[in-house]
């Protein structure tokens, strides 16, 4: 079938701006980490006629008729993600990640109660208390940061914990490169009464397949979305371990209220049938090689950047994922680096880096992983390529220095941005990023 026909005959104007998107998903060096490259067949439970069906409840106890085979879908999901992560208790009912922690933190938590997550700005995720999300308004929220060198600090943690007595503490980020100390947590948590919930959105893939330490023996909650590392569909899973049980039987029904009804309403079972999909590959041999080659490309790539003398956070990674720290070149420099990158068809994030010298908004670091490179196939020495190619962008404009006032700033980010149509650079890398992932098809059965 031709791809979109349907789309293409009701409604040229988005018909071609998913025309645009999928040429530049193809054309570009996907480097943010949080992104990947689903698979055909998740996309197309995902674009089915499971959308039209109303399921509020769970199975065997829905407050609308009809649902005997929605029952099964989410039946299935739910003994899939248990026997891939090894937990008590699943619920796949989640929108996405946020809403997945709301519902953690309502299960365990009243308004006003205190809670602890890492900072935004050392590596955690706004729903883990920042306190322009809703999670650092509602409840008394206590950040932990990073060392200088980028590591948790587990003495901060085990300080703060005791001063402040949480009931709930989260450990899990969008940004951190190395291994998470979830034995540490476990014992702080333990120590002052609260309960320890693993976000492990970034590394749920990797956990499946051994690459990373699983938070199983440790915490008493576990909430991943599936869109990241897991090479699903949009959405998320809240899960309640053995250990979670132990500490208080009614956790699983406490989580199970939170997300209906005192969330949300109709879960997505298209949604759910999709995440179904994705465990299922999970659990084969083949995620497991992706998986592990993930790491192995985030560390290729990590090591070709430092020898081409880009300084990175803790100088190396034990996942997917890498923090580069450009405040050698100039403060608030990942702002140009973001920029010219994505000109070049190279896409990443800026983001902070430990004790940031600039500001959040213009911050001294870039964010690069590789989940999604590398489903597309590619390889340590496509790594090597990649890093040659990032180096080459940063050394051409990296006489760029943010100007100290506000409105200087904005004047100067816009003429910067006119600059690049101009560099030489950038143009010779843009097309051999054309090249190279040309070697690499994407979704080579969609055509119009
Ligand atoms: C991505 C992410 C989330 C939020 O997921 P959304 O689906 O974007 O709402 C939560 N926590 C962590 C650690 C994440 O990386």
């Amino acid at each position: 079938m031709e791809y979109l026909s349907e789309v293409k005959e009701q409604d040229e104007e988005i018909f071609s701006l998913m025309k645009n998107e999928l040429d530049r998903q193809r054309s570009s060096i996907e480097l943010i980490p949080s992104e990947n490259f689903t698979t055909e067949a998740v996309m197309q439970a995902m674009g089915s006629i499971l959308t039209n069906k109303y399921s509020e409840g769970y199975p065997g106890k829905r407050y609308y008729g009809g649902n005997e085979f929605i029952d099964e879908i989410e039946k299935l999901a739910i003994s899939r993600a248990k026997a891939l992560f090894n937990v008590e208790h699943v619920n796949v009912q989640p929108y996405s990640g946020s809403p997945a922690n709301m519902e953690v933190y309502l299960s365990v938590c009243s308004p006003g109660d205190v809670i602890m997550g890492q900072s935004l700005t050392s590596g955690g995720h706004l729903t883990h208390g920042w306190n322009s999300s809703a999670t650092g308004q509602l409840f008394k929220s206590v950040q932990y940061g990073v060392t200088d060198e980028g590591y948790i600090n587990i003495d901060e943690v085990r300080k703060l914990a005791e001063q402040n007595k949480p009931k709930l503490i989260w450990i899990g980020s969008t940004a951190y490169v190395r291994k998470l100390p979830f034995k540490e947590f476990s014992e702080i948590a333990h120590s002052v009464g609260a309960y320890l919930a693993a976000d492990i959105s970034h590394i749920s893939g990797l956990v499946i397949a051994g690459v990373h330490e699983s938070p199983v023996p440790y915490v008493d909650i576990i909430t991943t979305t599936t869109h990241k590392t897991l090479r699903g569909p949009r959405g998320a899973i809240i899960m309640v371990t053995k250990k979670g049980i132990e500490k208080d039987p009614d956790l699983p029904s406490k989580i199970d209220k939170s997300v209906f009804p005192g969330m949300q309403g109709g879960p997505h079972d298209h949604i759910t049938a999709a995440i179904a999909i994705a465990l299922k590959q999970a659990s084969s041999p083949e995620f497991v090689s992706y998986a592990k080659q993930v790491v192995l490309n985030a560390k290729a790539l990590a090591t070709a950047l430092m020898e081409q003398g880009i300084n990175l956070v803790t100088k190396g990674t034990d996942n997917h994922m890498i923090l580069a720290d450009l405040s050698d070149i100039s403060p608030g420099f990942g702002v140009f680096a973001q920029e010219a990158l994505d000109k070049a068809g190279i896409t990443l994030n800026k983001n902070t880096v430990p004790g940031e010298r600039s500001s959040p908004f213009y911050p001294s670091g870039i964010r690069m992983g590789t989940p999604a490179i590398t489903s597309r196939g590619m390889k340590e020495s496509e790594m090597k390529e990649i890093a040659s190619y990032i180096t080459q962008i940063l050394s051409s404009i990296k006489e760029n220095k943010l100007p100290q006032s506000k409105e200087e700033r904005l004047t100067y980010i816009k003429n910067f941005r006119e600059g690049l149509n101009h560099n030489e650079q950038i143009k010779k890398v843009r097309e051999n990023v054309i090249n190279l992932t040309a070697k690499f098809p994407l979704y080579p059965e969609m055509k119009n």
